[in-house]
């Protein structure tokens, strides 16, 4: 598995604290670096005996010009061994990036899946999340997708927000879950094959978060959230999808190879600043978070010691993410892959309802997934 981040936005969502930057001025010299990382991590492809996922997220990758992503993708091609032969190639895109010739684009450098932010399909919510484009241009956005041929399609949507001005009094629950049960509707329309559905966090670094701490958002209540969730289980049930991880739901046979790789704890390799790296048993590593100091260490071949870390994980590490990652899949996780798990838990657990155990797998059954973190939480040390 391999990630690219490209840790450029035109402009901040409200509710992010993931890592870019809007110095659109560096892409290029970012670019070139990106290049010669490639080449330098040679070896991680030389390993690989088989085809192996790419996927580019951000940031905004659509904000690579195509010509720059060919580069880019034909480096992890030409990298050696046998991961070049990509089985699985992703993309993320913001709505308002694509155009018929960028879609085409994308489809000639031989991209098998594109993943796009839609994330509300209401004109006053994209605005509140200081999204780039109207409901209509991410209609328009899908639509040339499809033109240009693209048959594996996901969409994200963002649930367990309230739209008000900052201050402002609360939406009542009625009209958050209309809005919601709205916005599940539209992309039922749509018919994407594959959907991510996540509830916003209120996350420190982000204009919520600051928006929040000086009281002017509240949060809508979990009960709300809650049934939200439920909801969107439901009518995407009905619409033939399979919920196969906490927020992440496919037609059949268009689960994400690549993500679910994440959740298998395999192997990957992350490339660019803020990337993570696992050599799927004990070690992780990681770009520092910083253009400037990435540019620097891979364009000048300056020493720079803090451009990267890496740590190797405890028993206790490796139990805890075992634990985590398993349990958010609706398959589980397998009881004989953690015998170290505390059997007196999982006993009482699974008479609370809170675990369902099958097959030697244990799961967290379909109505309490929206509470799994708790769950999680009284399984691990
Ligand atoms: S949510 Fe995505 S597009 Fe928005 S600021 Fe964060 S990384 Fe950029």
């Amino acid at each position: 598995m391999i990630y690219i981040h490209f840790p450029f936005c035109k402009s901040f969502c409200t509710y992010c604290d993931f890592y870019s930057v809007r110095e659109r001025g560096k892409m290029e010299q970012y670019k070139e670096a990106l290049l010669r990382e490639i080449d330098a991590r040679r070896a991680f492809f030389m390993r690989c005996a088989e085809p192996a996922t790419l996927y580019i997220g951000g940031g905004t990758p659509s904000l690579c010009p195509v010509e720059w992503l060919a580069e880019i993708i034909s480096a992890v091609r030409n990298a050696g061994g046998k991961a070049g032969e990509l089985s699985e190639l992703t993309v993320e895109v913001n709505p308002d990036d694509v155009t018929p010739e960028y879609a085409l684009g994308l489809r000639g450098l031989g991209v098998s899946r594109v993943s796009m932010g839609v994330q509300s399909f209401s004109d006053v919510s994209l605005r509140w999340m200081n999204r780039r484009y109207t409901a209509a241009g991410a209609r328009e956005a899908y639509r040339m997708l499809r033109e240009a041929g693209f048959g594996n399609i996901s969409l994200d949507l963002i649930f367990g927000y309230d739209p008000v001005p900052w201050g402002a009094s609360a939406t009542s629950g009625d009209l958050l879950m209309q809005q919601w049960r709205e916005d599940l509707e539209q992309m039922l329309l749509l018919r994407p094959e594959h959907i991510s559905a996540y509830q916003m966090g209120v996350e420190e670094g982000s204009v919520l978060g600051e928006k929040s701490s000086a009281g002017l958002y509240r949060e809508p209540s979990d009960e709300l959230c809650a049934a939200q969730y439920a909801l969107l289980q439901q009518m995407l049930s009905e619409a033939g999808y399979k919920q196969y991880e906490v927020s992440n739901f496919a037609l059949p046979g268009r689960q994400a190879t690549h993500n679910s790789g994440y959740w298998e704890r395999l192997p990957y390799i992350g490339l660019g600043p803020g990337a993570h790296s696992f050599d799927g048993d004990r070690s992780r590593s990681w770009n520092a978070p910083d253009v400037d100091l990435y540019i620097r260490r891979w364009l000048s071949g300056a020493d720079v010691s803090d451009a990267s870390c890496t740590e190797m994980l405890t028993d206790e590490d490796v139990l805890v993410e075992k634990v985590m990652l398993g349990l958010r899949k609706t398959s589980g996780l397998l009881l004989s892959d953690v015998p170290e798990l505390d059997q007196e838990t999982v006993c009482r657990l699974l008479s609370a309802g809170s675990l369902i155990k099958e097959s030697g797998y244990i799961r967290i059954p379909a109505e309490r997934l929206f509470i799994s973190d708790s769950i999680i939480r009284s399984l691990l040390p």
